[in-house]
């Protein structure tokens, strides 16, 4: 791909480290405690273990309480900035930065006459115009406006409650080596599916639920909506970003090593975001049909169709 002479978003935040004023990295020990007492000690393992691979391969519940648990159990107020500037401590950074409001912007220029067409499933009553949502990076540790606090550690999000997604850039590194999945089109795979989930804020997807499913299963619902959505953006930029088949090689890679099997969940019950299978499929075919309204992941009427 290429993002030369490509516009820049300027829904923008760079924080600098410990933005939130939580210290440099690390999940700071009354995060801990907090994590401690609300899952017990082995829901807590599990949940670091979790946490080790990325926050965004968790469900939307989760990561609320773990994001809750994080700040010490209370919502934190907005506003709280580092020291610095994320983006000009490396030159890896910096370029890191550069190219996520790419995507951004991108992500912009799609959605905008997506929402004007009504070229989305339809839930509740219409969207509306589509506002767009900021993009934070941030290194070490950050604080939301209404999700709580955060560690590197829990890997990229979007927290609904300000409609901002988060980023510390080093999880690139984190997605290359431990996840197995290099590539500029596989992060761009990554910072699309976070403004999936705030497409599904706005349409209303994330509030609905199929009758006798789990609240796993509603995850998987919604994650799978959000690959199939990062696919349809895929789609739409391909001519202006330069996408080629070795791009979508890299993002189907991705999808691939973040799948819940390939994570290492034996229990399907415990899937949250859905097979490797699944993720590539859904992604695939927003990448391949390009419309939106097939991400239908909750028109699926059998939970084993998807
Ligand atoms: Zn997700």
């Amino acid at each position: 791909m290429e993002i030369q002479g490509r516009r820049r978003s300027s829904n923008f935040e760079d924080r600098g480290r410990g933005g939130g004023g939580r210290g440099a990295g690390g999940i700071p020990l009354q995060g801990l405690a907090s994590l401690v007492r609300m899952l017990g000690v082995k829901g807590s393992l599990i949940a670091a273990a979790v946490l080790g691979v990325g926050f965004f391969v968790l469900p939307a519940s989760l990561k609320q309480q773990l994001l809750g648990a994080l700040s010490g159990g209370g919502a934190q107020s907005d506003g709280a900035q580092g020291t610095g500037s994320v983006c000009e401590t490396s030159p890896t950074n910096g370029k890191a930065c550069d190219f996520s409001r790419v995507i951004l912007a991108s992500t912009e220029d799609v959605y905008k006459p997506l929402f004007q067409s009504g070229g989305l499933p339809r839930y509740a009553a219409a969207p509306g115009a589509y506002r767009e949502p900021v993009l934070v990076v941030f290194a070490g540790s950050v604080s939301t406006g209404g999700c709580g606090g955060a560690t590197s550690d829990v890997g990229p999000f979007y927290c609904p409650a300000d409609s901002k997604l988060y980023i510390d850039p080093s999880f690139y590194d984190v997605m290359e080596k431990r996840l197995r999945a290099p590539g500029d089109f596989a992060q761009a795979y990554v910072i699309a599916h976070e403004v999936g989930h705030h497409v599904q804020n706005l349409i209303g997807a994330n509030r609905l639920k199929v009758d006798g499913e789990t609240k796993n299963q509603a995850s998987v619902r919604l994650e799978l909506q959000a690959d199939c959505l990062a696919g349809v953006w895929g789609h739409s930029a391909r001519a202006t970003l330069s996408i080629t088949d070795e791009d979508l090689a890299e993002a189907t890679n991705a999808a691939h090593s973040i799948g819940d099997d390939t994570l290492g969940h034996a229990n399907e019950k415990d899937y949250t975001h859905g097979t490797s299978d699944q993720r590539k499929r859904w992604f695939k075919r927003g990448f391949e049909g390009g419309d939106a309204r097939q991400c239908d992941t909750f028109a699926v009427k059998r939970y084993a169709d998807l």
